[in-house]
């Protein structure tokens, strides 16, 4: 009898700036790094250590992307994150040498079901529900980086439909990209692969289906995304 055949998995990818493409291995966000999206949000310990929450490697999609307006929610939201893209393997990683284990960095999006995310809140259950499902990560175009200070303090910012949504400058992080690789690096090997959404400014809000959305941090590539109509094929 013959073996049933299984689909080969696709591998997920990320345009370089330049060319060639970089595979991801998996997907870290920092769950808190920016004041004034905490006092948005109405957390409450701002001195709070940094945390992590993973998104499916699957989740990342790429400029130009069609992101399907998610089942389970009605205030989908946006938030635009530098993403740190790892190119060394690592754990226990000093801050000192933090900056040798990032290979390149991008603008992306963590896309969030808020009101998934508020519940889990109130009920002391884990984010996921309201952080990784489908499409969840756009990240454009990964620039190699020849001098990551310059990330350490430089404009961020996001608009629907034109009209700027989202400003932030990466100097107003309250864990450094050094600083969140060392702490991360204590919990998990990093390796080549990985993408680390470092968080993000106040600003954030609900898109529906036909908003096209660009995210921009000043010497990287720009990501634009639409938000379609959720598939009705599942
Ligand atoms: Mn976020």
């Amino acid at each position: 009898m013959k073996e049933a055949t299984l689909p080969r998995i696709a591998i997920t990818e990320v345009p370089i700036a330049g060319g060639g493409s970089f595979p991801v291995r998996r997907v870290y966000c920092v769950g808190r790094n920016y004041l004034d999206h905490i006092r948005e949000m109405k957390e409450a310990d701002e001195r709070d250590p940094p945390f992590f929450f993973q998104k499916p490697r699957d989740a990342v999609v790429a400029d130009g992307a069609q992101v399907p307006y998610p089942p389970f929610t009605s205030d989908f939201q946006f938030e635009v994150e530098l993403v740190a893209a790892i190119g060394r393997e690592g754990r226990n990683i000093a801050v000192s040498d933090a900056n040798s284990h990032v290979w390149g960095y991008a603008v992306g999006i963590d896309f969030t079901r808020r009101d998934r995310q508020r519940d889990a809140r109130d009920m002391r259950l884990p984010w996921e529900v309201g952080k990784s499902f489908d499409a969840s990560a756009p990240c454009g175009a990964i620039a190699k980086v020849s001098d990551p200070r310059h990330f350490e303090h430089c404009a961020i910012r996001l608009s629907v439909n034109g009209v700027e949504r989202q400003r932030g400058d990466t100097g107003q992080m309250i864990w450094s990209v050094a600083e969140v690789i060392a702490q991360l690096s204590k919990q998990v090997t990093l390796a080549p692969g990985d993408l680390i959404y470092t968080g993000t400014p106040s600003g954030v809000g609900p898109v529906v289906p036909g908003d096209v959305i660009s995210a921009h941090i000043d010497g990287l590539p720009s990501l634009a995304i639409t938000v379609v109509p959720s598939e009705s094929r599942f």
